[in-house]
């Protein structure tokens, strides 16, 4: 058997990523075949946390009208939503899960305790982190830089929908993009790279978690990059 190079890992999967084509609320069939993708990787014996991103539901700076920190809290919730779809879509398929959120909703989750999270990892329950950070004006990319410095994540696997790795410029506009495929983080913040919004890259970059970008679209990916195999782009210190 292929051995894994990654014994606990944070999986930051975007809102956009269980949205599918529709680009808006979850796809069943897609949140389906990534927790697939996440029970072969737990197979592996791999310690899983997940990070869910809300933006399939709502971001909150996209609404100037409105007071941000009401609109980032129903970003949060947004999270929480897609944090119960993938824990149902993974318990349908035998892997036992805990959903933690950084607001506290007792009737439907366990609020976020860092000991009991890393308790449940070693336990083999995949600990989906829902809400966050618990503060407005972050990003779920913060929660899951967070997370994975407080439960001592060798690595954050920053799965993306549409695009393979980090690029110099839009793939999408710009034929001529070239792909990196390394880099550090002191790159992404003096070449304003969007990959990570600056507050979680620093976060990364200061506590010293390597991070892996790839794309979600490619089934086995989340499995190949905990093998150790060459995919997307891997982002660490100088
Ligand atoms: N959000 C927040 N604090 C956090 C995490 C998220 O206020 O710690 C809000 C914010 O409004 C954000 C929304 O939740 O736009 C959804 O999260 P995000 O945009 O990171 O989701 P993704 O782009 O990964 O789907």
């Amino acid at each position: 058997m292929e051995e894994p190079i990654f014994k606990r890992i944070i999986l930051k999967l975007s809102g956009e990523a269980l949205a599918g084509d529709k680009g808006y609320g979850i796809d069943i069939s897609i949140i389906n075949r990534i927790s697939n993708e996440i029970k072969n990787v737990h197979d592996l014996g791999v310690e899983v946390g997940i990070v869910v991103g809300g933006g399939n539901f709502w971001r909150g700076r996209n609404v100037e009208s409105m007071d941000r920190a009401t609109s980032d809290y129903m970003g949060m919730l947004g999270t929480v939503i897609n944090a119960l779809a993938l824990q149902d879509a993974l318990e349908n398929i035998g892997v036992i899960t805990r959903v933690q959120t950084a607001i506290e909703m007792r009737q439907i989750a366990e609020p976020y305790i860092r000991r009991r999270a890393i308790r449940h990892l070693e336990k083999g329950r995949v600990v989906i982190f829902a809400a966050g950070s618990g503060n407005p004006y972050f990003s779920t990319d913060t929660a899951a830089a967070l997370r994975a410095a407080e439960v001592e994540a060798e690595v954050i696997l920053l799965a993306k929908k549409g695009v393979d790795g980090v690029y110099d410029s839009d793939p999408y506009i710009n034929s001529s993009a070239k792909k990196f495929d390394t880099l550090s983080y002191i790159d992404i913040l003096n070449m304003g790279l969007g990959i990570m919004d600056s507050t979680a890259t620093s976060l990364c970059m200061d506590n010293k978690i390597p991070l892996i970008v790839f794309g979600i679209d490619e089934p086995k990916n989340i499995v190949d990059v905990v093998l150790g195999k060459k995919i997307g782009t891997h982002v660490k210190e100088d």
